[in-house]
């Protein structure tokens, strides 16, 4: 038995098996051969297990996001039938005598480039999918495991750290627990872990070749441990500690159907955060007034190319039609800083959370902005929907924004395209949207106020980086300021206000956010009904 500390940032215990994911090495090394034969069956039978793996994910994609999502997986098949690639690998086996493993890596390199420097933008996208079939044959080609959970029990995630464009390739409902090695207490893994109501931990001081997927492990979200092969009394605290969990879950979901209410009558509205369509489950389980934030930034992450307006409009209209007139409310496009896609093309940047990122790409790039708000205001006939708009500075920027509004409007119109132009709002997340608060408020139906960057940028803390957590004080009086200032801005010319950043669920401050006129809260699904039974037990009088 090993036990190794770590930060908790979500509560919660969790026993079962572990699941390594390591960062892939993508050192190819070149190796001279004597059988050219035996090397060409090696990429031949590679080739084969490539296809069922891209056969499997193929059917598993279909059941979970649809054909037309699914698509490209049988793309990656065909790739694997060209002659040209194949011909290209055979070749280069054969003339310099060298491994299956350094074949492909060339031939990728050689396709790659090829495809990307094509004018058309069709063809420029076949190169991060060359990269990917090439990929996955090399890593066939090396023996190792496929770094999906396709097939594998529920197990606690142990890795070193998780992106974005990880967390969205993982099987959620596999997923016991998160333990990372590096990570914030404000990383994507943790507002993930929120989100499922699972443990999680960060900054646990592991060394990952020494931890085996497999292994039983418990983690402790309530002690910030983890266990590596537990004793069996270890594991009967653990089960029991789970047991008293579930009954206290019980308790709170006595409170499923009741209003979100002070003793004293002010109705609060407390809305769920999502990051993807398949967690509006949670939402609905936890019995969300409205989706206060859809981050629909996770249906650009963990793919080769932009989403079309089709699989965009789709995926709203599907959370729009089960929330069945309850407010949505989808933010716009927030890539960039942590939240990396490859096809972007943003390249790197000495700070990337005050670089190019969410509303400054989408103005800088308007065909990329017009494309999700098409999908959006054609989505909006199905529901209630809100869009809101991330990272403002500057009134010029909405009134830009309105005007691409306006030629979007104009152009589904013309198309005789049905359309409604849904309610927006704004995320007020920089100190420079909070200063010119009374000006915004004028412009917008409503705000947001997004903590976790209003946080980030007011005490000049970067909110990935771990050394900085002891730093980071989300109670830190300026913040608590700023919140009541933009409430009182807002309030002036009649508009609401809600906070939709992780301290949104922090219920030692429920009240006080209350008592400053907070109108709503989006938090995690989980902690909807916490929050609703701290409501229920406030009087402001
Ligand atoms: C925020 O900044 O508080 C927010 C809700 O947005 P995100 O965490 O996605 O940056
Ligand atoms: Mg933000």
């Amino acid at each position: 038995m090993r036990e190794f500390l770590g930060k908790s940032v979500y509560k919660g215990i969790a026993l079962g098996p572990v699941m390594v994911l390591k960062k892939q090495d993508n050192l190819i090394r070149r190796k001279g051969i004597r059988d050219i034969d035996a090397e060409i069956k090696r990429v031949e039978d590679a080739i084969l297990t490539a296809k069922e793996q891209l056969k499997k994910l193929y059917q598993k994609a279909v059941k979970e996001v649809g054909e037309a999502n699914a698509a490209i997986f049988e793309v990656h098949q065909m790739m694997l039938e060209d002659s040209d690639y194949m011909e290209s690998i055979h070749n280069i086996i054969q003339t310099e005598m060298v491994n299956a493993e350094f074949a492909v890596a060339k031939t990728e390199d050689n396709f790659s480039e090829l495809f990307s420097n094509m004018d058309n933008e069709y063809f420029k996208a076949r190169s991060a999918d060359v990269k990917d079939i090439s990929t996955r044959l090399i890593h066939i080609l090396e023996g190792r495991e496929e770094n999906l959970m396709s097939g594998t029990k529920s197990s606690i995630i142990v890795a070193d750290d998780l992106s974005p464009s990880e967390t969205v390739q993982l099987e959620k409902e596999k997923i016991l627990g998160f333990v990372m090695v590096h990570g914030s207490a404000n990383s994507h893994t943790a507002i993930l872990a929120r989100i499922m109501n699972i443990p999680a931990l960060v900054g646990v001081p592991l060394d990952l070749e020494k931890v085996y997927t497999g292994s039983m492990a418990v983690v402790d979200g309530f002690k910030g441990s983890f266990i590596l092969e537990p004793e069996k009394e270890i594991c009967e605290l653990a089960e029991k500690k789970m047991a008293e969990e579930k009954e206290k879950r019980k308790l709170l979901e006595s409170l499923k159907g009741l209003e979100n209410i002070t003793k004293d009558g002010r109705k609060i509205k407390v809305y769920a955060n999502i990051g993807s369509v398949s967690d509006i489950g949670y939402v609905l389980e936890n019995d969300a007034d409205g989706i206060g934030l859809f981050r629909s930034e996770f249906l650009y992450l963990g793919r080769n190319d932009f989403p079309s307006e089709e699989e965009q409009f789709k995926a709203y209209k599907q959370v729009l039609q089960r929330m069945a007139g309850k407010e949505v409310i989808i933010r716009t496009l927030d890539i960039g800083a942590d939240k990396q896609a490859e096809y972007f093309q943003l390249g790197k940047e000495e700070n990337p959370a005050m670089g190019y990122r969410a509303i400054r790409i989408c103005l800088k790039q308007p065909d990329i902005f017009k494309t999700q708000l098409r999908a959006l205001f054609r989505a909006a006939v199905y529901g209630n929907l809100s869009v809101m708009y991330p990272m403002i500075i500057a009134k010029e920027e909405v009134e830009q924004i309105f005007h691409i509004v306006g030629e979007v409007k104009e152009e589904l119109e013309k198309a005789q395209i049905p359309y409604q132009c849904p309610e927006q709002g704004i995320m007020v997340e920089t100190p420079a949207a909070v200063m010119i608060s009374d000006e915004l408020a004028k412009l917008v139906d409503f705000f947001s106020i997004g903590t976790n960057d209003l946080t980030q940028y007011t005490l000049a803390i970067d909110r990935q980086n771990e050394r900085l957590d002891s730093f980071y004080n989300p109670y830190h009086k300026a913040i608590l300021k700023m919140i009541k200032m933009v409430v009182e801005n807002a309030h002036k010319y009649g508009k609401w206000v809600g906070i939709c950043g992780e301290l949104g669920a922090d219920l030692k401050l429920t009240e006080e956010f209350i008592r400053m006129g907070v109108d709503e809260l989006s938090v995690a699904p989980s902690m909807v009904l916490k929050i609703r039974k701290v409501i229920r037990e406030i009087n402001l009088l």
